[in-house]
């Protein structure tokens, strides 16, 4: 894995790294992507989200980042004023906890920086401070992406800790709290007991975020001062209840809960502890000590038994159930399992003799002498409580009664509810008679970086963002509503999330960050600091001094800043003069300001990983709904998948983590940019290997080999004549459709899609061009190749920047291709008779390499006979009515032709014709039958004719005589009677 891998790899002559940073440094000189404001241009403001510089970055990192950058290259060929900025987010644990383990000398991590990363063991212990981890990270983060290419307005650049940033989050915050987003209460959040803290997706191993269910704790009577509470998701079911689930083979615990006594895992004991209940166990019990015994339900004053059962999960609730057999295929399994089994009901001495008890109705399962449970176990054809299946079952039916179930009429109080009100009428009702109460349960495993599983805690006297609040939510929506999310398919997640959100805490009281401005032993969480600050961004350039700072008009001190200040650049509030004054710039800073935050806001597109949907991006769509006017909403959210290696994620563990900057190093960067793009589309994950930019690698080479190979063409005059035949007509006409095609694509980020264009199938129809060129001999050397090859590199320029800046010198620009015009669609090129021409060639010949491979036959003579007239009119009306009346019926189109004056002879005599007619025309796409019908009058002599020295060429035979007839031409050679075989667009062929 040396450094000069380039150079000792086959057939590659391109030293990738010299060019790469050649051009690098020509775009750093030219400053090409710092954008100010251009009053006259239209602007483009697009913003990825901030890497954490807590580690490396990874082959893995690169792909969001690398499609924002594709997006922003692609928009400045288009001609807009791009800025595309870049921060660093050093707020919260993650680099905390990174500092923490090299304090406490944790082995895996120093050996992965040392053997993976190649960092120096100097450099390494000095992480154990916290800044030292980020400001190293930070400078590693930012050069792999000036490796990668990006095209970033550096002078922008902040960390989150940054004095003036933290005024502008402070600025947030108040503003918040002003408008009663922020409240202070006791709320339940995911939760680290060893760090005492919140916990969210920043916080996770693996990144993941911590997922709240909220149970119903349903409490049940035993022996009078017992409580047995059971957890469950769906309350209305009480009155289907028929019996309890312990599990025999666990240890449970009697507990003081709140001054009662109560009987439950020694884990949910815990988890009521961390909810606020006063909890101190007295003792144990076993799980089969219970068994047998009955319980009261308070709810319905009825007694029901306790029976064993396995499938009971000591993880999960209070590790005691209530069984609904009627409507959970679980409990009704369960029940018939027990039934079954002698040796149990004698070990316990148990009579079951249930009859499951129906309460809720659905028109998937409308008897009434069966329960849903029982139909769907039969259904799925269970065998036993353990079963694989029976979870989907379960899912199944869980699913269809909560959207369509309906409450049995003879029910008490809920009679004809929906499930949904139902439950929500029983859920108030147990709760106000204290017969039972919630309680919240993390639904995923997860653990804390730390290393400690975490838990649900309810937190009292925590600031939260109140995310539930009804009327943000409306407006969240209508941002959502009016917003384009790419790939579509992913909009229907935002408005779940958005749906669900609810309070979510908003301070820590360990990690970077800003203080809470009102209570300063609070410090602003990771995900409630990163929501807007795209809006900073504008500004950032003036708060850095980044713009001749020895110009005292231009001095401005973060110390300086305040509300008032933010107040007006942002919002357009107060007067000018006195917001000058207070925060001690001069009034035409302070304008400036002014004007290139209104110039640059909204964003236009925000680029994201998938991951980010539940949280980060809902959050930018509320604050920004909260802060912003409309007209300052963004426009765009983009989110891509992830980034596998051999189908896994890289991680630790796995050894797979391969460092970008190495990658960078012994491929090249263009390489690796569309590696990482083309080998999925957007929301899937995309499979990163080397082999693959290999292959992409020499694919590049060969580009540039074709494209040296004319480089004449570009310098000197080509002569017209040479190109005025068929097949340059059709390759003008393919470049046009090649820029139509991939700018859709791009626009909607089909990516792979638009690559596959540019590297693949532009090479065939280079080659088919070439092909026909040397067929006739003549020259290939000429304008259309110039306009093709000229095409293709601008159109693979946002992908592979560095080398087709390079290619574009060798074409003799002394200009960046980073600057040129995105190519434009010439319509008066586009030649659909063009695309029907080469289109009928290429299966002619495909047609006559078919034959003489079945018969053998090595040919003298070819013969190609074009259908008649009248078939080319059938055709014509067929097409007519397949295309545009959508009818294909055989029956109806023959009793309607055979009535038409034009056709009806031939429909007659030949009605086998007209079915293979109609196949013929369904077997095409949609796009060629709409060429079709828009070209008036088509003669296949002519592009056959054209053909006939292809033909030869291809055959290798100099001597081979070639005939093209239509089936109408009487003195035709056809011995054999072919040509009546002849169909539009499918000519007969005779060979001998
Ligand atoms: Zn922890």
């Amino acid at each position: 894995m040396a450094e000069n891998t380039v150079e000792k790899t086959s057939n590659l002559e391109l030293n990738w790294a010299r060019i790469e940073k050649k051009w690098r440094k020509k775009w750093t000189e030219n400053r090409i992507f710092e954008s100010d404001i251009e009053p006259h241009k239209k602007k483009y403001f697009l913003t990825v989200a901030y890497p954490y510089p807590n580690s490396p970055q990874h082959v893995g990192h690169g792909r969001t980042y690398t499609l924002a950058d594709v997006h922003a290259r692609y928009k400045r060929m288009q001609n807009y004023n791009v800025l595309f900025p870049m921060g660093f987010h050093y707020t919260g644990t993650p680099i905390v906890s990174m500092s923490q383990r090299i304090k406490s000398n944790d082995i895996e991590l120093i050996e992965t920086f040392q053997q993976i990363y190649k960092i120096p063991s100097k450099i390494i212990s000095s992480f154990k401070e916290p800044k030292k981890i980020a400001r190293f990270f930070h400078e590693e983060i930012k050069q792999g992406m000036n490796e990668m290419g990006y095209s970033i307005d550096w002078r922008r650049e902040f960390t989150t800790i940054d004095k003036g940033y933290s005024k502008f989050i402070s600025w947030q915050f108040r503003n918040l709290r002003m408008k009663g987003l922020i409240v202070q209460g006791s709320h339940p959040v995911g939760w680290c007991p060893r760090d005492q803290n919140p916990v969210s997706q920043h916080d996770t191993i693996g990144d993941i975020e911590p997922e709240l269910i909220e149970y119903v704790l349903v409490k049940f009577k035993f022996e009078e001062q017992y409580i047995i509470p059971t957890a469950t998701l769906r309350p209305e079911t009480i009155f289907g209840v028929t019996n309890l689930w312990i599990n025999p083979d666990i240890k449970y615990v009697i507990a003081l809960v709140n001054n009662e006594k109560w009987i439950t895992t020694r884990d949910a004991a815990k988890k009521l502890e961390f909810l606020n209940f006063s909890v101190s166990i007295i003792s144990e019990i076993n799980g089969s000590e219970l068994i047998g015994k009955s319980v009261l339900d308070q709810f319905r004053k009825e007694s029901v038994p306790i029976f064993p059962a396995s499938f009971v999960d000591p993880n999960n609730g209070t590790g005691i159930v209530m069984s609904v057999p009627a409507h959970s295929p679980y409990d009704y399994q369960a029940l018939d399992d027990l039934s079954k089994n002698p040796d149990t009901l004698r070990k316990y001495d148990l009579m079951v003799d249930i009859v499951p008890k129906k309460i809720i109705h659905t028109d998937l399962f409308p008897s009434n002498d069966t329960s849903p449970a029982e139909s769907i176990v039969t259904r799925y054809s269970i065998r036993d409580q353990n079963d694989p299946k029976l979870e989907e079952a379960t899912n199944k039916l869980y699913s269809e009664e909560f959207h369509n179930g309906v409450l049995l009429p003879d029910i008490d109080l809920v009679g004809n509810q929906s499930v949904l009100k139902a439950r929500e009428t029983i859920r108030d009702k147990i709760i106000k008679q204290e017969i039972g109460t919630t309680m919240y349960e993390l639904k995923n495993a997860v653990k804390c970086r730390c290393g400690a599983s975490c838990v649900v805690k309810l937190l009292t006297n925590q600031w939260f963002i109140n995310y539930g609040d009804e009327n943000w939510k409306k407006l969240a929506y209508e941002l959502i509503d009016n917003m384009e999310i790419l790939p579509e398919e992913i909009r229907q997640e935002f408005t779940n999330v958005i749906d669900w959100l609810k309070e979510r805490a908003c301070a820590r009281k360990i990690g970077l960050g800003t203080k809470l401005p009102w209570d300063n032993e609070w410090i602003i969480e990771s995900l409630a600091d990163s929501v807007i600050y795209m809006a900073y961004y504008p500004l950032s350039k003036y708060i850095n001094n980044n713009i001749d700072p020895q110009k005292s008009e231009n001095k401005i001190l973060a110390d300086d800043l305040n509300d008032s200040f933010f107040d007006y650049v942002l919002l357009g509030k107060n007067d000018a003069e006195a917001v000058a004054k207070d925060s001690k710039i001069s009034l035409r800073l302070l304008e400036k300001i002014r004007n290139e935050f209104l110039y640059f806001y909204p964003v236009d597109s925000r680029h994201s990983g998938r991951d980010l949907v539940p949280n980060h991006l809902a959050f930018f769509i509320f604050n920004h709904a909260a802060i912003f006017g409309k007209d300052k909403w963004p426009k765009q959210i983009v989110v891509n998948g992830s980034v596998l290696t051999q189908g896994k994620k890289m991680s630790k563990s796995l050894g797979n983590i391969i460092p970008l900057r190495r990658a960078i190093g012994e491929y090249g960067a263009d390489s690796i940019r569309l590696a990482m793009l083309a080998s999925a589309e957007i929301l899937q994950d995309s499979d990163f290997s080397f082999d693959q930019v290999k292959a992409i690698r020499s694919k590049l080479f060969e580009i540039y080999r074709t494209i040296s190979s004319h480089k004449n063409i570009f310098t000197t005059i080509q002569n017209s004549l040479d190109h005025n035949e068929l097949e340059d007509a059709w390759i003008s006409s393919r470049i046009q459709r090649l820029i139509l095609e991939t700018t859709t694509a791009i626009e909607k980020f089909r990516i792979r899609e638009a690559l596959h264009s540019i590297l693949y199938l532009m090479d065939n129809d280079l080659q088919w061009y070439q092909k026909r060129k040397l067929a006739k001999n003549k020259p290939v050397h000429n304008n259309s190749l110039k306009d093709f090859f000229e095409v293709r590199i601008k159109l693979l320029s946002p992908f592979a920047p560095f080398f087709c800046e390079e290619i574009w010198g060798i074409m003799g620009n002394h200009s960046f291709i980073s600057l040129s015009q995105w190519p434009e669609v010439n319509n008066s090129k586009i030649s659909l008779k063009s695309e029907d021409n080469e289109r009928l060639i290429q299966d002619t010949i495909l047609d006559i390499q078919k034959i003489t491979k079945v018969t053998k036959i090595i040919p003298k003579k070819i013969m190609i006979y074009t259908a008649s007239e009248v078939k080319s009119k059938l055709y014509k009306k067929l097409l007519d009515k397949i295309h545009i009346q959508s009818v294909t019926n055989f029956g109806v189109i023959m009793k309607e032709f055979v009535n038409d004056n034009d056709v009806k002879d031939l429909v007659k005599r030949n009605p086998d014709l007209v079915k293979k007619m109609i196949d013929d025309i369904l077997s095409e796409s949609l796009e060629v039958r709409e060429r079709r019908m828009n070209i008036d009058s088509f003669n296949e002599l002519i592009p056959l004719q054209d053909s006939i020295s292809l033909l030869i060429s291809e055959t290798g035979n100099d001597q081979l005589k070639v005939g093209i007839y239509s089936e109408d031409n009487n003195d035709k050679y056809d011995p054999k009677q072919k040509s009546e075989f002849a169909r539009p667009y499918k000519p007969a062929i005779y060979i001998e």
